[in-house]
C-alpha cells in the first residue's frame, strides 16, 4: 500500500503551525491502492507514531480504527521517548469498504489517535489528552453535498481525480490541498478534516468587500502592480449597442459575478472562475436592469442576489446559477443589495418609491420575504452599510438614517446638508458619510452623534469612500483625498484630471482605484500615483466598484468588459523611468 507523501500543513494559521510540530504521526492519511481496493480481502496500510518534542517528554499515544472496515490497528497502545518513532499497521478490509461505499456510506474513516505528554521528573501531563486523527482513504471520493460516491471519477492511479462539478448534485467541487478530498467551492476548511485548509482568499461578495463597505484588506503583501488574467469579453466590442453595461463585480469561493446589460436593456447576471475566466453556468435572465454605476450583486451563504431598476429582486445558487427565489418589490433599486452576514440570511435593499421617497427592504435572503420595511426621508440611491446589527442608509435628501436590522425601528436619523452618491461606510463604531457637497461626516454609530466633520473640497464626492483603520480614502470629482480617520483632519490629495467616482481599495495601506478617464491607479502608502493599467482610450470610463479577491483586482468598464486583473509586485510591472511616465498629474 503506498503512503502519501508527507501532508503539508498550510502556513496561514499559526495554529496550524503549532500543531504541525505537535502532531503524533506521519503521514497523516493514507490510501489503500486501487488494484486491492478493487480484488477485495485484506490490506495493510502503514503510518508512524513520531515523537518530535526536544521538552524531554514521553509521548503516549492510543490508537483506534474510526469504521468497520479498518479491521484493525496494531499496536494499540505505544509510548516514545524523545525523538523516537514506531510503525503502525492498519489492517482494511476491502471487500467491507466496498460494501460500505455502495451502501453510500464515507469512503474515509479516521484511525483515532488520543495522546498526552508525560514528563517523567514529575509525573506531570501537559495539557492533558489529545486527539488526533490519521486518515484511511479508499480510492474512492464521495461529493461532500449530496454524499454520493464520485468512484467513476477516480482516476487508475488511485489518486483522488477530483470532478469539477458532482455529476448528480452540480456541487462545484475541489481537492482539499492537504488530503485529496472533494471540498465544495464553498466550503474553507475540509471536509474529511477541520484543520486542513481548503481555501484561504477572504471573500469580496459586495461593495467594499462587506457588509461595513471599509475596502480595505490587511492580509497579503504591499502590492500596487496589475497584470492582467483576463476579461470578458476579451476585447472591447468596437459597436457601443454591443457593449455590456456592468454593475459592480462581487467575488466570493473563487468566483466572480456581476450583472450586465445590453444597450436594448436585455440583462443577464454573470459568473466566472475567478482564476480562468471560464463562465461558471448560463447567463441567469434578469427582467431588467441592475443599476450600472452603483447597484450591484452580493455574494454569501452560497447564494447570490441582484436587485434591478425596477424592483426585482432575484436570488441564484452561486455554485449552479439555478433561481432559488425572485420576488418584485414596489421601488426602484439603484444602489447595490447587501447582506447582513456571511450565512446570508438577512438581505437589504434601498429602494425609491413612486411618491418621491425612498425605503429600506429587510429580506429574508433564503427565501425572499419581507420581513420590515422602514420607510426613509428620501430615495436612496446607493448601498445600505450593515454593522453590529444596524443598517445604515444615504439618501437623497441628504439624510442619514440608522435602522435596527431586527426590527426595522429607525434608531436614529442625522441630516448631512446634501446627498449623497456614496453608501455610508462603517469602521471602529463610527459612520463615514461623504455628500454631493464634497463634506465628509464621521459620525457615532451608536447614537448618530457627530464625532467630526470636515469641507474637503467643493468638488463632490462621487463614490464610496475606503477606510482601513488610519485613513479615510475619499473619492472626488478632483481627485482622491485622504482623511485622517481619528481627527478628521484632510492629510494628502492625490489630484486627477478627470473625477474619480468608483470605490478605492486599501491593501495593507496601498491604494488602488479605477478613475473616469479608463485607467486604474495605485499608490503605495505614502507615495504619489502611477498609472496601472488602461482600460482603452476611446472614452472608456470606469465607475462601478471593484472587487478583490483570489490575489486579483476584478474591475468593469464603460468600454463593456470586466476586467480580471492580478495584483502583483508593482516593481514587476512598473520599471522606474527617468520621464515619469505613468503617472497620473
Ligand atoms: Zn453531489
Ligand atoms: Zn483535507
Amino acid at each position: 500500500v503506498p503512503e502519501d507523501a508527507a501532508a503539508t500543513v498550510p502556513t496561514a494559521s499559526s495554529a496550524a503551525a503549532t500543531e504541525a510540530t505537535e502532531f503524533p504521526a506521519s503521514p497523516r492519511s493514507v490510501t489503500l491502492g486501487p488494484a486491492e481496493f478493487t480484488t477485495g480481502g485484506k490490506h495493510a496500510a502503514r503510518f508512524r507514531l513520531v515523537n518530535p518534542a526536544d521538552d524531554g517528554s514521553v509521548l503516549h499515544v492510543r490508537l483506534a480504527p474510526g469504521a468497520a472496515w479498518i479491521a484493525g490497528v496494531l499496536p494499540s497502545e505505544a509510548a516514545l521517548g524523545p525523538g523516537e518513532q514506531q510503525t503502525v499497521s492498519v489492517t482494511i478490509d476491502a471487500d467491507e469498504g466496498r460494501r460500505v461505499v455502495r451502501d453510500g456510506g464515507a469512503p474515509s474513516a479516521p484511525v483515532r489517535l488520543l495522546y498526552q505528554r508525560l514528563f517523567a521528573e514529575n509525573g506531570s501531563n501537559n495539557g492533558g489528552e489529545r486527539e488526533a486523527a490519521v486518515y484511511v482513504h479508499l480510492p474512492v471520493a464521495t461529493c461532500p453535498a449530496c454524499h454520493r460516491s464520485l468512484e467513476a471519477a477516480v482516476g487508475r492511479d488511485g489518486a483522488h481525480a477530483v470532478p469539477e462539478v458532482c455529476p448528480y448534485c452540480f456541487e462545484r467541487l475541489r481537492p482539499c490541498p492537504v488530503c485529496g478530498a472533494p471540498n465544495s467551492w464553498l466550503a474553507r476548511q475540509c471536509a474529511q478534516d477541520s484543520s486542513h485548509v481548503v481555501r484561504a482568499s477572504p471573500d469580496w461578495g459586495m461593495l467594499g468587500g462587506g457588509s461595513a463597505h471599509d475596502g480595505s484588506r490587511a492580509a497579503g503583501r504591499a502590492t500596487t502592480g496589475l497584470a492582467r488574467r483576463w476579461s470578458f469579453p476579451s476585447v472591447p466590442p468596437a459597436r457601443r449597442e454591443n457593449r455590456l453595461a456592468w454593475s459592480a463585480p462581487v467575488a466570493a469561493y473563487g468566483l466572480i459575478a456581476a450583472a450586465a446589460a445590453t444597450a436594448d436593456g436585455d440583462a443577464h447576471l454573470y459568473a466566472f472562475d475567478a482564476r480562468t475566466g471560464a463562465p461558471m453556468w448560463e447567463p441567469y435572465p434578469l427582467p431588467d436592469p441592475v443599476y450600472p454605476d452603483r447597484g450591484g450583486a452580493a455574494i454569501a451563504g452560497g447564494r447570490i442576489w441582484a436587485a434591478t431598476v425596477d424592483g426585482a429582486c432575484v436570488c441564484v445558487d452561486a455554485l449552479r446559477g439555478t433561481r432559488l427565489w425572485e420576488v418584485s418589490l414596489p421601488g426602484h433599486v439603484y444602489g447595490a443589495v447587501v447582506p447582513t452576514g456571511e450565512d446570508g440570511k438577512r438581505l437589504l435593499v434601498p429602494a425609491a418609491t413612486d411618491d418621491g421617497r425612498g425605503c429600506l427592504f429587510l429580506m429574508d435572503g433564503e427565501h425572499g420575504t419581507v420581513l420590515h420595511q422602514t420607510p426613509l426621508v428620501g430615495p436612496p440611491d446607493s448601498a445600505p452599510a450593515f454593522a453590529d446589527g444596524r443598517a445604515f442608509v444615504h439618501d437623497d435628501s441628504g439624510a442619514l438614517t440608522c435602522v435596527d436590522a431586527e426590527t426595522g425601528a429607525v434608531v436614529w436619523t442625522a441630516a448631512c446638508g446634501a446627498g449623497f452618491d456614496s453608501a455610508p461606510v462603517v469602521r471602529d463604531g463610527k459612520v463615514i458619510s461623504t455628500t454631493s457637497g464634497g463634506v465628509v461626516w464621521c459620525r457615532d454609530a451608536a447614537t448618530g452623534e457627530e464625532t467630526w466633520r470636515l469641507t474637503v473640497t467643493n468638488a463632490p464626492f462621487g463614490g464610496t469612500p475606503a477606510h482601513d483603520g488610519l485613513l479615510v480614502y475619499l473619492p472626488a470629482d478632483d481627485g482622491l483625498h485622504l482623511v485622517s480617520a481619528g481627527t478628521g483632519r484632510a492629510v494628502r490629495r492625490h489630484p486627477t484630471l478627470q473625477p474619480v467616482r468608483s470605490a478605492p481599495v486599501v491593501l495593507d495601506g496601498a491604494l488602488l482605484f479605477g478613475s473616469t478617464d479608463g485607467n486604474v491607479y495605485g499608490a503605495p502608502a505614502g507615495r504619489g500615483l502611477e498609472k496601472l493599467y488602461e482600460t482603452g482610450t476611446t472614452g472608456s470610463q470606469i465607475i462601478a466598484a471593484p472587487a478583490v479577491a483570489d490575489g486579483g483586482f476584478f474591475v468593469a468598464a464603460t468600454n463593456g468588459v470586466l476586467y480580471a486583473l492580478t495584483v502583483v509586485e508593482a516593481a514587476a510591472v512598473t520599471p522606474p523611468t527617468d520621464q515619469g511616465a505613468g503617472r497620473a498629474v
